[in-house]
């Protein structure tokens, strides 16, 4: 049996390469789709939580699944390096897909406003990481500007090859379901996953061989429908950084959940078409409520998400309550990164470890109260 190579060899048929493309992957995609057994039973809500953990990719985040495409089509267009903006996740992806396909890399941040674990990743995979004195937008303006005057490809989601990488999320969640979900969460930060996703789930649905309404002529061959219809969108943003929720541009976001942390989104238009197409809505939660989201994950289902991703289930979560998402559905959260991207973020709101002397009466004694405790 043949292993698994990758998300671009396994949907090279719905892909924009050719036979001679050099592929560059690090075995992206193929992440686990795992349905939750312990909240929805302590909540008392009678529905099918399936969670996407995009936190299994190479890099830690969902990031990859675009990353793969753009640094593929960079390479194949003869690029030797590549720009992006970044929360984190996009810096992480763009710096290892660039170490493997050995070009070069640039990174711009916002100053202190990246979590640990992401600065760390593009630190160590070689890329020149620039720190900007202000956010991702301005950061994200920059790179258009100097694409301008400079040879960088940029990898952002503006690159049309990396929606085209993450479109195929959508394609897994079919596969593992037997058909789209009705409703799929997901966090909207520069909102080019959602579009991602909305452009997989629309060409799963199609049938025709030609161009058409739903998939415009981007998914290349077609091999007949994948799905029988298209899951109600449900995009969540954090009360800080929430432009698309309140229909004007934010001055200065403000989140815990730093790779959301976007005042301007690029693709704010087709979040919109997404939405309006699907039936669904936008939606935003406070810090307080991502955080204790991403902490009952963590402690009832064992699954470790970064805060950014959180938002998914917060939203879904909260419109449970409000009974805007009926009883006996079927939802699936995109997870869009790993936990331990930001450990500061979760050791801040953890219990604090216990110091003991190095005897067996001490550890006896905090097993004895912690039992009792249950
Ligand atoms: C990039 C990112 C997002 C936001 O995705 P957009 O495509 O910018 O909307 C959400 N969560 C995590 C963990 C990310 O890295």
């Amino acid at each position: 049996m043949r292993s698994y190579r990758g998300l671009i060899e396994k949907y090279r048929d719905r892909l924009p390469v050719a036979p001679d493309t050099p592929v560059v992957s690090l075995n992206e995609g193929d992440t686990p789709l795992v349905e939750l057994r312990n909240l929805p039973r302590l909540l008392r809500r009678n529905v099918s939580i399936y969670v996407k953990f995009e936190g299994l990719n190479p890099t830690g985040s969902f990031k990859d699944r675009g990353m793969t495409m753009a640094v593929t089509k960079a390479v194949e267009s003869g690029a030797k390096a590549i720009i992006c903006a970044s929360t984190g996740n996009t810096s992480a992806a763009a710096a290892a897909y660039a170490a493997r396909a050995g070009i070069t890399c640039f990174v711009l941040i916002p100053e202190g406003k990246i979590a640990l674990g992401k600065l760390s990743q593009a630190m160590m995979h070689g890329s020149v990481v620039i720190q900007i004195r202000g956010n991702f937008d301005d950061g994200m303006r920059l790179v258009q500007e100097v694409a301008q005057t400079t040879p960088v490809n940029i990898v952002n989601s503006i690159n049309p090859f990396r929606l085209q990488g993450q479109k195929t999320v959508a394609f897994e969640v079919i596969e593992a379901l037997g058909d789209a979900p009705d409703y799929h969460a997901l966090p909207v930060g520069n909102a080019g996953n959602i579009t991602a996703h909305w452009i997989g789930y629309s060409e799963a649905v199609c049938e025709n061989t030609r161009a058409c309404a739903f998939c415009q002529g981007n998914c290349g061959f077609h091999r007949g429908r994948l799905a029988t219809r298209r899951p109600i969108m449900l995009g969540y943003q954090a009360s800080g950084a929430a432009p698309i929720v309140r229909g004007r541009v934010v001055e200065n976001p403000e989140t815990v959940a730093t790779a959301i942390r976007i005042g301007n989104p690029v693709s704010w238009q087709q979040a919109v078409a997404a939405k309006e197409e699907s039936g669904g809505w936008f939606g935003e939660c406070s810090d307080e409520e991502i955080l204790h989201v991403q902490k009952l994950l963590a402690q009832t289902e064992g699954v470790f998400c970064e805060p950014a991703s959180a938002v998914s289930l917060a939203g879904v979560l909260k419109d449970l309550e409000l009974g805007r998402i009926g009883e006996g559905s079927t939802i699936v959260c995109t997870l869009t990164g790993h936990g331990l991207k930001d450990p500061d973020a979760a050791i801040a709101q953890s219990v604090q470890p216990l110091t003991v002397d190095a005897e067996l009466d001490a550890i006896e004694r905090v097993i004895r109260e912690r039992l009792l405790q249950v």
